[in-house]
């Protein structure tokens, strides 16, 4: 059995709607946050702890599996959901996007989002100092052992059947968000090509979503969306950068959801702070993924029904509230805000781990709030 997508409600206010994606782990009750799990695992946590925290799916990267311990023995332990003992849904990503950060994203120190107008714009035919964008993949050295790595729709599509999660992703080239229009389109047809190439590639059964590119240009975006829409993919991710700001990124995905097969789920990669929920939601997205609840709160961040929360500052030590009155996750049943913040700030993992826990907690109820709005019609 593979994937398929049944659709709910779609709301009358907006593109948002409530969806079953089914895979052969189980269902996932969309819109969803899904949890980062880099190396088939989520920082900090055990399986255990992921699924009781209320995550429903988790999204893996191909990338680093590949490099270590490498899919072949993530395949041996029963694929990934046998490794690291996960009966929920996985996906994984195609490893594009790191190409992406060891290439122009590592040169010009740049995330998905620009913080300013462009300065350095990337030209037509330019490569990043560190890897080698070809036509048929990607040439790098391993960040590990500075061994001679390549990697193709082929090769990306053959690891990702061995590490044998639920969704696998199309390989794409990622664009910097500093690619001028004519690198962009160039970069896009390249992409569309690769994707043809995973399609042709793929030998199991296996959920396999397409990638629409096409960087802040909601032309390019929507050419994409069309392209990558009609060539048979069980569901699309939405990747790259998306314009300056977040109301810009709004219209932009709401462009592309209106231009990709309704029936169909669609996946926004690594873009998921708790103020994206909603705006995401209401632009038609299904799943979504980020590391922000982990790494926030390794850095001692928690977020709450009222917003950030610095759990270091000294005046946390007098504070003997739980992180959120208003969550009923286990750790704010159990302990203060004075308890975590002295962990955080002597070093304790345990405070990091606590942080998370709630973190991802929230995260996840956050999603099942915005499920329950668009349910009774308020989103
Ligand atoms: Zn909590």
């Amino acid at each position: 059995m593979s994937v398929s997508f049944r659709l709910l409600k779609q709301s009358k206010k907006s593109r948002a709607r409530l969806g079953i994606l089914k895979t052969p782990h189980g269902e996932v009750e969309t819109p969803a946050f899904i949890p980062v799990a880099t190396r088939a695992s989520v920082r900090m946590l055990d399986t255990r702890e992921i699924e009781a925290l209320g995550s429903q799916m988790l999204i893996s990267n191909t990338f680093h599996l590949h490099l270590t311990p490498g899919e072949k023995i993530v395949k041996k332990a029963g694929g990934v959901h046998g490794y690291m003992d996960w009966k929920k849904p996985v996906m994984t990503d195609s490893g594009g996007f790191q190409v992406f950060s060891f290439g122009f994203g590592r040169d010009h120190g740049v995330g998905k989002i620009l913080k300013e107008e462009k300065e350095k714009s990337i030209e037509t035919k330019q490569q990043p100092s560190q890897i080698k964008i070809g036509e048929d993949g990607v040439e790098f050295r391993s960040p590990i052992n500075g061994d001679k790595l390549f990697l193709s729709p082929r090769e990306s599509i053959k690891i990702q059947e061995a590490i044998g999660a639920d969704i696998m992703f199309a390989f794409d080239e990622c664009p910097s968000p500093l690619a001028n229009e004519e690198y962009m389109k160039q970069s896009l047809e390249k992409t569309h090509r690769w994707a043809q190439m995973c399609l042709d590639a793929k030998k199991t059964k296996q959920g396999l979503y397409g990638i629409v590119q096409g960087g802040g240009f909601t032309h390019l975006r929507l050419e994409s969306a069309r392209i990558i829409g009609g060539m048979g993919f069980d569901g699309f991710g939405i990747g790259g950068e998306f314009g300056y700001d977040k109301k810009a990124m709004e219209k932009v995905v709401g462009a592309v959801t209106d231009a990709l097969p309704k029936n169909l789920p669609r996946h926004l990669l690594g873009v998921g702070h708790p103020e994206d929920f909603a705006y995401t939601a209401r632009a038609g997205i299904d799943t979504f993924d980020c590391i922000a609840p982990t790494h926030y709160a390794r850095h001692g961040t928690a977020f709450t029904s009222k917003g950030k929360l610095d759990l270091k500052k000294a005046m946390m030590t007098q504070d003997f509230k739980p992180i959120d009155p208003k969550c009923s996750c286990p750790v704010c049943k159990t302990y203060t805000r004075s308890y975590i913040s002295n962990l955080l700030r002597t070093h304790e993992l345990t405070g990091m781990k606590l942080a998370t826990m709630h973190n991802l907690y929230y995260f996840n109820a956050l999603a099942k709030h915005i499920r329950k709005q668009i349910k009774n019609g308020e989103l």
